[in-house]
């Protein structure tokens, strides 16, 4: 297994050429992205990453939106950068385990809410801190799922 981080952005050209391969099966990719448009979606169900999965669970990219976990850090008065590493595990929890579903314990149950964060004992209330300011890609080929 190997990692490498890639900072990427939309539309830049001169960036590494890592940057426009597309993913293969057996690369797990987490892509941070710093400003993910507000939706229609309500508070509550914002999203603060996703999973891109087909039909069969299999899937090569999770993405973390920071802006919304920054949001939410700011709210429950959590550190973001905690925030943004579970939010990122969970995600990757969905390629590594090829399922949307969710568990009722542990980093792959639903629900980011602060009184989630708060129940679940997941982080510790604390001051805020602001999430970095980094777009990368984090590259990893690996036998898993192939
Ligand atoms: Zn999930």
């Amino acid at each position: 297994m190997s990692l490498s981080w890639q900072r990427c952005s939309p539309g830049d050209a001169r960036g590494p050429s890592s940057c426009h391969k597309p993913l293969l099966p057996g690369d797990l990719a987490l892509r941070l992205l710093e400003n993910v448009p507000q939706s229609m979606e309500s508070d509550a169900a914002l999203r603060l990453g996703f999973a891109v999965l087909d039909r069969d669970g299999a899937g090569v990219l999770a993405s973390v939106c920071l802006n919304r976990v920054g949001r939410l850090g700011r709210v429950s008065r959590t550190s973001a950068n905690r925030l943004a590493g579970l939010i990122g595990a969970h995600e990757l929890g969905h390629l590594l385990l090829e399922t949307g579903r969710h568990a009722d314990t542990g980093i792959m149950q639903a629900g980011w809410a602060p009184a989630d964060l708060r129940r679940r004992g997941l982080v510790q209330p604390g001051r805020a801190a602001p999430v970095g300011h980094v777009v990368a890609v984090s590259r990893s080929s690996s036998t898993m799922g192939s």
